[in-house]
């Protein structure tokens, strides 16, 4: 092959690795994962996406920082999910703000988690920083485990401040009474990719444990492409759901947790009430 033939190779094929899974790209996801619409649940987003999964295997935790450029940060040093555990307590942490009001119910399964929409309004305040509430999802198990204990279940609230300052507030589940929450929507949660919408509101506020401790760390996002860009709380206590509960979500959401990782020195913070 002669030099010029090379160099057209080389320019096509690094053409083909931008469309495929670029950096961009990847940004972008971040950005529609933020704002996901009914519209964007669609197969046409899907392709544009190389193809994850939580389980073992070509597609799994293990490689996604290989799956292509704009997943590389998933195998990077300040990763999430972690174990907490020799946690700090931090006198300079503040109580989380929560403004949480009212939304529609508008509930998505994209293939990786069911998730709920909300509408704009609701929002934290920490640190002197305004976080607008985007959607909160789950995961079975947790993805966090606090002292080598995993949860049930786990949710997680995502705020943004901007596409390089998120604050992600995650609870845990254990088995308890039978959760509010569930009970009304978990008949309506999709089974398989699609949404179900209500116009119907509930109070987000009132999803939240009234004892509002936390433990704090940096990481990221916990699916791909793995952004560094999540200041997490976690907090202490967990909310309650029904054994036949826990078992009907986890059966939908199948094992959609990924590994903990490595905290790499991070510290861990802890905040009381
Ligand atoms: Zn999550």
């Amino acid at each position: 092959m002669n030099r010029k033939a090379l160099v057209f190779l080389s320019i096509l094929l690094s053409a083909v690795i931008m469309i495929s899974c670029g950096g961009e790209k990847a940004v972008k996801d971040v950005k529609e994962k933020d704002h996901v619409k009914t519209e964007k649940v669609s197969e046409k987003h899907d392709h544009a996406k190389p193809h994850w999964t939580h389980h073992a295997g070509a597609d799994g935790p293990e490689n996604w920082a290989n799956l292509c450029e704009g997943f590389k940060d998933c195998g990077g040093q300040a990763q999430s999910p972690i174990d907490i555990k020799d946690a700090v307590l931090n006198e300079t942490l503040k109580p989380i703000e929560f403004n949480y009001g009212e939304s529609k119910a508008s509930i998505i399964n994209n293939g990786h988690t069911v998730q709920f929409n909300v509408d704009p309004g609701s929002f934290i305040n920490i640190n002197g920083k305004k976080y607008d509430l985007l959607q909160f999802h789950y995961h079975a198990t947790s993805e966090h485990t606090i002292n080598g204990e995993y949860y049930p279940l786990e949710v997680h609230f995502v705020h943004k401040l901007s596409d390089t300052d998120l604050a992600v507030v995650g609870i845990m589940y254990e088995q308890g009474e039978v959760n509010k929450l569930f009970e009304k929507f978990l008949q309506h949660f999709p089974t398989e990719k699609g949404e179900w919408k209500s116009e119907e509101v509930f109070n987000l506020a009132e999803i939240l444990p009234e004892n509002k401790s936390y433990f704090h760390y940096s990481g990221s996002l916990t699916t791909p492409p793995c952004t560094e860009v999540v200041s997490w709380f976690l907090l202490k206590n967990a909310l309650p759901a029904s054994e036949e509960q826990i078992k009907q979500f986890s059966d939908i959401l199948d094992k959609n947790f990924r590994p903990v990782q490595a905290t790499n020195g991070r510290e861990i913070f802890e905040y009381s009430e």
